[in-house]
């Protein structure tokens, strides 16, 4: 079940965090994963090299999402080289938190230039090889946040909401050529974005989750890999929440 043998998958942002377990998870699932980095090149090959010592495939990919341009290229190379392109998953993000009053016009720029510029962009580039093979899987790395909001975190915030648009609007325009676009709203997962948090703020966190633990980035993972398989085809512009219920 849930097996990608064959496909070719990109994950944004995909050198740590939530980024490298969705390739681990989707390469341990037969697929032939590309891994984007913009900065981290070493991290990057050194999560390839793990791929490839668990029998995996994967191919490190470095371009910044929120350069359209070398965003396109990109995913043009790989779907000439490879003559195929069937899974995106828009995982690079960023957050800069301030209260509104704070809030800089600069910051906002930078969370949309990526957040939501780059997701869209991505998608725009994945879906042509998609429409041509009449099969595609977009996946929207989103964030609770966007559903129930954040005290400090409004630019972020908007970002991540405006995402969830992008996948209902994306999925009833190519549901007609067999390509499923959904989102994921992670709720609290350890990794390099929460691991600056005050103790207080993550306790916090913990309080408020019925499951009573911070998520980890395979639970992200695995609901990824549910949406990118031939199961999950009949689900399209679904908002799926891996959040240990925060927010229901
Ligand atoms: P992270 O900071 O560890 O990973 C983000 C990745 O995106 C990094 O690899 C980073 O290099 C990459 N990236 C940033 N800007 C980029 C750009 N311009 N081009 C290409 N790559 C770029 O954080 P994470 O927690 O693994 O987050 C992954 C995604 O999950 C993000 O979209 C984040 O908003 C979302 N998310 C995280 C949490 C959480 O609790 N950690 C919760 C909800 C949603």
């Amino acid at each position: 079940m849930f097996r990608l043998d064959g496909r070719v998958a990109l994950v944004t942002g995909g050198s740590r965090g939530i980024g490298r377990a969705i390739c681990e998870t989707l390469a341990k699932a037969g697929a032939e994963v590309y891994v984007n980095y913009a900065k981290g090149e070493a991290a990057a090959r050194e999560v390839c090299e793990a791929i490839r010592a668990a029998g995996g495939k994967a191919e490190p990919i470095g371009f910044d999402v929120a350069d359209s341009k070398a965003t396109d290229e990109a995913i043009a190379r790989i779907s000439k080289e490879k003559g195929r392109f069937d899974v995106l998953v828009s995982n690079a993000g960023i957050s800069i938190d301030q209260l509104l009053l704070r809030f800089k016009d600069d910051d906002l720029d930078k969370m949309l230039a990526v957040n939501l510029k780059g997701a869209i962009a991505s998608a725009r580039a994945a879906i042509r090889p998609m429409m041509r093979a009449r099969w595609g899987r977009i996946v929207f790395i989103s964030s609770v946040v966007g559903e129930m909001g954040n005290a400090g975190q409004v630019g972020y915030a908007a970002t991540k909401a405006a995402l969830l648009g992008v996948t209902k609007s994306v999925a009833k325009e190519y549901a007609s050529r067999s390509v499923t676009v959904n989102a994921i709203t992670p709720g609290f997962i350890e990794t390099d974005m929460t691991a600056s948090l005050p103790a207080e703020v993550r306790e916090q966190m913990l309080k408020a989750t019925p499951l009573g633990r911070i998520g980890s980035p395979a639970d992200v993972a695995a609901a990824t890999l549910y949406l990118c398989s031939e199961e999950a085809g009949f689900v399209t512009g679904h908002v799926l929440r891996v959040n240990g219920g925060l927010y229901l």
